[in-house]
Parts: structure tokens; sequence; C-alpha cells
């Protein structure tokens, strides 16, 4: 088939899709087009295979919309002029120091994303950190792992996602909390699947939609929206009662354990069930199979992240693992299973938060530190964190942000409540888009656009959700007159004068060096790598340290922390933290009866820039759609595959009804990934403690559309 194809030569690269990090390799032709794609053999992580959007993706490079060359206009209701690099840039940097001198540094934002490459993630957050100097920085990253990073620091002191996905191969129990992995991570379901064919463990998915992965659960938990934290509590309650927990590992590793004992006290199975849905003898059933498992596991995705209680969430299964003595054991921990290619290395270098390599602001050593490494003025830099993505909206809608720079991301079609977003950015003086595609829905309210080289038309490294470090090889040059992220960022570096004095490498494998020097010592140590050794290794994981390499130590560390765990607080101890529960979310009642939920489709990657051009995804889901329950569209008299309005107290989105008992009588569901859609309705109540929006619980009604 391949020979049919034409293909003269592989090259080696990683997914630019999800965070599972598939390694692939693309097939060119003689005139150097990628022509197929094919999973490698050898990868640890996807073993050959790849899933509907991986095997689809050599059509990225020439999809339509891609962006050929940078635009320019004075005014959003003016026509975008095609100027050359030096003019765009000239102008973007010219219109940085116009707004940071008229309003203040901090008048300049910037919002970046999950899908660059790590050295260019680490290269924007020099340049926004040690050159433009605004504080308000962050990443599109807070939609959707703000709250696992939030979580992790509170229980373990630092983020890190604990386990891998070999622990599914000596897990004894396993629950998924709102994590749907054969649509949303289709090659981490397919190991959770091989694992569980051989030895037989019990799958519990915690879901408020029988979702795929519910339909092959041994025990399906279809929680009221917004509640698993109540459901945590009560399982704890449960191994508390009975004695089941691991008092030995509770007593080496961890503190709090009294309070969290005494707040959990509140959640009997009877008065949890009332709040959670789930009833007494299955909150029982489940609490004694984890608890009675030598080791067992919990993953979870944005069912418990994109709640107003995310963070809390992740806490509560971070409680649950600890009290039960696992976390730090092969099949025993806690896995959040990150969103983009590269949602870790944000986290990691990004300096989104704060600066490289996990420090962070608030520390004077960690400022003083990174200042002298780039060589500037430590005071350059703030205190502490400025706005996350979710509050630099609402500061543009007040005034405070007057200039904005959006890197692959498109807040048009992927934040809550859209017309909210629309009239903000028509507010902003200056409004940079930087995409590989020009057609983004958010473009329409540029004043620049920049035009980015896409997925493997650059060389650098990824980092999945088992803290892999995977290397993608460039397979052709970037399209058009488009420039990689890391050529764009170091371009505008040069026109500020601080930029001029700060070192910014030009090569991919230069700037990963400075990265490894800047990890030696820490959490996130990745000196013992090189490009070459990656991609020989075909990935390893962090921490991995120079010495490691030098005693020959083959792929890393598959957990971060061992079963004498050194957790990152002072004290090496691990937190259990009480989590009382408080519903604030906006909860169905007589006006909006409804409870409106959002996710993902397997065809899709979030606002389909990519694949809602590319046949072979698009043609299996062309449009949005609506999951109803019969029961409940019967009484309204809504029939499959009629058209329905769907009104919130945000705004309303006409869609196509797909009848299903998917969902339940009390609940609709609507795909996230479409323009003008479910975002219009969605309300986005913020997480406290992560700042990441809920996408999950709203209310609303449905109208006929003939009514009118
Ligand atoms: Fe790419 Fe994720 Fe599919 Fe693997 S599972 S091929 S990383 S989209």
């Amino acid at each position: 088939k391949m020979a049919d194809k034409g293909v003269v030569k592989w090259t080696y690269t990683t997914c630019g899709y999800c965070s599972t990090g598939c390694s692939i390799e693309v097939g060119s032709n003689a005139e150097g087009k990628a022509v197929a794609t094919r999973g490698v053999g050898g990868a640890d992580v996807n073993r050959g295979k790849l899933c509907l959007k991986g095997i689809f993706e050599y059509q990225v490079f020439e999809a339509q919309g891609r962006g050929e060359q940078p635009l320019l206009r004075d005014a959003v209701h003016e026509p975008y002029r095609k100027v050359g690099w030096d003019a765009a840039l000239d102008k973007m940097a010219s219109e940085i120091e116009r707004i940071q001198a008229a309003y203040g540094r901090d008048a300049f934002a910037i919002v970046s994303t999950g899908q660059l490459l790590t050295e260019e993630f680490y290269t924007l957050g020099k340049l926004a950190r040690g050159v433009i100097g605004s504080n308000n920085y962050d990443g599109n990253t807070t939609l959707c792992m703000a709250s696992a990073v939030s979580g992790y620091k509170r229980s373990f002191g630092s983020d890190g996602p604990p386990g891998c996905y070999e622990d599914f191969e000596h897990t004894h129990c396993l629950i998924a909390w709102g994590s749907n992995l054969p649509e949303q991570h289709p090659i981490i379901y397919w190991r959770l699947k091989e694992a569980m064919e051989k030895r037989k463990f019990p799958l519990i998915v915690v879901d408020p939609r029988v979702t795929m992965l519910a339909q092959f659960a041994d025990i399906h938990l279809p929680i009221t929206p917004g509640t698993d934290v109540v459901l945590q509590n009560a399982l704890i309650h449960v191994i508390l009662a009975e004695g089941l927990e691991d008092r030995d590992y509770i007593e080496a590793n961890t503190t709090g354990f009294e309070e969290l004992a005494k707040e959990v006290q509140n959640y009997d199975p009877t008065t949890a069930s009332k709040l959670c849905g789930i009833d007494e003898d299955t909150i029982r059933t489940v609490a004694r199979l984890y608890a009675n498992a030598p080791r067992a596991m919990s993953i979870w995705t944005m069912g418990i992240n994109q709640s107003t209680h995310g963070s809390d969430g992740v806490v509560g299964i971070n409680n649950l693992n600890l009290v039960t003595g696992n976390i730090g054991k092969p099949g025993g921990t806690s896995l959040s299973i990150t969103g983009q290619c590269n949602a870790m290395g944000t986290r990691e270098w990004s300096s989104c938060s704060g600066l490289p390599g996990y420090r962070v602001l608030e520390k004077p050593e960690e400022r003083e530190e990174i200042a002298k490494f780039w060589g500037i003025d430590p005071e350059f830099f703030p205190k502490q964190r400025g706005l996350a993505e979710t509050d630099i909206f609402p500061a543009i809608e007040t005034g405070q942000i007057k200039g904005l720079w959006l890197v692959a991301t498109n807040p048009m079609t992927s934040m809550p409540n859209t017309a909210r977003i629309r009239k903000t950015l028509e507010k902003l003086e200056c409004l940079v888009v930087q995409d590989s595609y020009a057609d983004v829905e958010t473009t329409q309210y540029a004043h620049i656009y920049l035009p980015a080289a896409t997925w493997a038309e650059k060389e650098g490294v990824f980092t999945n959700t088992e803290r892999r470090v995977n290397l993608t090889r460039q397979v052709r040059k970037p399209y058009g007159d488009s420039k990689s992220d890391l050529q764009i960022f170091n371009e505008l570096a040069t026109r500020f004068e601080q930029g001029r004095k700060i070192k910014f490498p030009e090569q991919p494998s230069e700037v990963f060096e400075e990265m490894k020097q800047l990890s030696k010592g820490r959490l996130v140590d990745i000196s013992g790598m090189s490009h070459e050794l990656i991609e020989e290794k075909r990935g390893i994981q962090w921490p991995y340290s120079e010495q490691q390499a030098q005693q020959g130590v083959e792929k890393g560390n598959q957990r971060l922390y061992t079963e004498t765990a050194t957790f990152r607080y002072k004290d090496g101890r691990a937190k259990l933290i009480p989590l009382p529960f408080v519903n604030n979310n906006e909860v169905p009642d007589a006006e909006y009866p409804l409870w409106l939920n959002s996710g993902r489709l397997v065809e899709h990657w979030h606002t389909r820039t990519k694949t809602g051009k590319i046949g072979n995804n698009n043609k299996f889901s062309p449009m949005p759609f609506m999951e109803m329950n019969p029961d409940a569209a019967a009484e309204m008299n809504i029939r499959h595959q009629t058209y329905v309005r769907v009104v919130s107290r945000r705004g309303d989105a006409v869609v196509m009804v797909m009848l299903t008992q998917r969902v339940p009588r009390n609940m609709v569901f609507i795909p996230f990934h479409f323009f003008d859609c479910v975002n219009r309705l969605t309300l986005g109540l913020l997480d406290p403690h992560s700042r990441q929006p809920a996408f999950k619980q709203q209310a609303v009604r449905i109208e006929h559309i003939d009514q009118e």
C-alpha cells in the first residue's frame, strides 16, 4: 500500500494531537510531499498502533486554510493586506511598546497553548517574562489541565503525574473519573483494554453519561454532575469505617490524616447518596473493591478538571490513593490523562504560571536563579503570578488589558460564553493571532496574523501524559512563507532592546541544552537526555539525570514517587486535605430544566482547525448534534434528527437531535468542537484554586424551532 503511495522516505516524529504521545513515521514521496503516516512498532507508548486522527495526520500540512503570509490591518473592519515578516513583526513590537508605555507592562497579555514544542514554550517564556515583561501570560491549558496541576501541587507539593501507562499492567482495580478513553485517548484505551484482557481486574467508570468507556465498565456510576468530591469523601468514609485504610503507608508518608478523617464523617453513604446520586450499596461495594485490591489506581480527564470543584476533585482522588497506600507503586497511582500533545511541556517549561522548570515567581531565589541564567535584572520579574487565561478576558472587558497575543489558541470557539468573548475581543487595541491556519475564527478580530509552521514542519520535543519526552523530527519545510514558532519568537525578541541583550538560540537542540542546564537537580530533571537519545529510545520519562544516563538507565523513571516517596513538601510527605463540599454549580430549575454537558468526539481535535478539513475525520462528524434521552424527547414531542433550539442564560444554539440512551433523562450533551455552538451556552464558572472553567455543569431548556 505504501509503495502505491510512492513513499520514498519515512521520518520519525510524535503525534501532534493528543497527549498519549504516539510515535509516528510520516512517509514522503519523491517530491517531498507527505503522503502517509504509520505507527512505530518499537515504541513503548503505541507499539505500532495509531488512532483515526494519527492515521490521517499527514493531511494537516496542506489542509485548507493554511496561512501563507503575514497579514496586517489597522482596524478589524478593514480588509487584511499581505505583508512581509519584517513589516508584521515591526508593527507587533511597536504596538506592544505603545500599549505598555501608555497603560503599563501588564496591559499587553499573552495566551499560549499546549501544542507547541517544548523548546518553543521555553523560548516564549523567556520572551514573555524576560523581554516583554508582562505578568499576564498564560496558556489555554487553563481550559484543560489547570485543575490537575493545582491538585497535584496541593497533595504532593509539586505538579507532575506520579504514574504511567504501564501501571495498567500491574493494577488490580481501576477507577476512571470523567474520562472517556476510547474517544479521547484511543491508544491509552487500547493499552488499558489489553491489560484488562490479560488480568481481568475491575473497571469502574464515574460519569453522568454512558460513555463508550462506561459501556465497557464492570460498574458504572452515573454521578450527579459536579459532585465527585462527595463520592470521594464517601468512599474514604467507608474505607475508614471498615478499617480498610493502609495505616503504615499513611503514617510513613502523609500529614493531615486526623483532619481528613473528621471531615469524611459527614459523608456516610446515606447522606452522600442523596447528594451524588449513587446508591449506598454501590458506594460501599466500590470502596471495598478499591481498598481491598493489592494495587488500585485512578485516572481522570475533563470530567474532573472542568468543574468548579476541579482542583478539589483531583485532591479527592489523591486522598483516596494516599489512604489506601496507592501512590508510588506499580499499579497503585493517580494518573491525570492530559489533553493536548504538549500540555505537559507547557506545565514544565512554558513559564505560563511562573518560571521554567517548575519554578515559581513567589520564591526570590528562583527568580534570581533564572534572571542570572538569562542575564537580566531579577527585579524585572513580578513577585507573584499574574492573571490566568480565564481572568485575562474579563480584564480586557474592564479595560485593564489593551493588547493580546494569541498563540495557537482559538477562544472564539473554545472559551465558555463566546458571545461575551466576541465583545471582549472587539475592545482590544491590538490583537495578534499566531496560528498555522489563517481561517481560525478568532482571526476575524485580529489586527495582525502571523502564519506559523505546523506539527512536523519543525523539530523539538513533546512531553506526554506519563512524563515521556518524545521527539518530533522535521518532515518537510514550513508551508508557504510560514515560520516555526521558535523562529517567530526569536525574531520578535530582537526588536526589543532587552531582547538583543539576551541569548535566544536558533536551533531547537541548543534551546534543549539550556533547558537541560536549568533542570539539573530539579524534579523535572532532563539533564541525561538529548534529542538523539530520545529518538534512539523512542522516548524517555523524566526525571532522567546525567548520572542516570551515565549509569545506563534505559528510558528514565516510570514513576515519579517511589514507595519510600519523597513528595515535594519540605517534610517529604504528601498532604491529606479535607474537602468540604459546597454545591456552587448552576443547576437545572423550572426555567432551565436540563443539565448541559459537553465533551469530545473521536474524529475531531479541539476547534477543528485541522480535523475539520481532513475528509476522513470530518466526513464521520461533519456537524454538531445534541444527544438527548428518548424518554425526555418523547415527553417534549421531539423526534430523532430534527432541529431544536437549546437556550441557556448566556445564549442559544440550533442543533440536530440525536436520540440515545447515553444521556439520562435530565441531561443533554453537545460536542465542543464546533464554532457558534455549545460554547454559546456554557457558563464557565471558575474553580477557585485552578481558575479552570466548568464546561460540563450548566442548565438549559429546549425549544421547538417551529414555535417562532
Ligand atoms: Fe495521536 Fe492521540 Fe491518536 Fe495517538 S491516540 S495517534 S497521540 S491522537
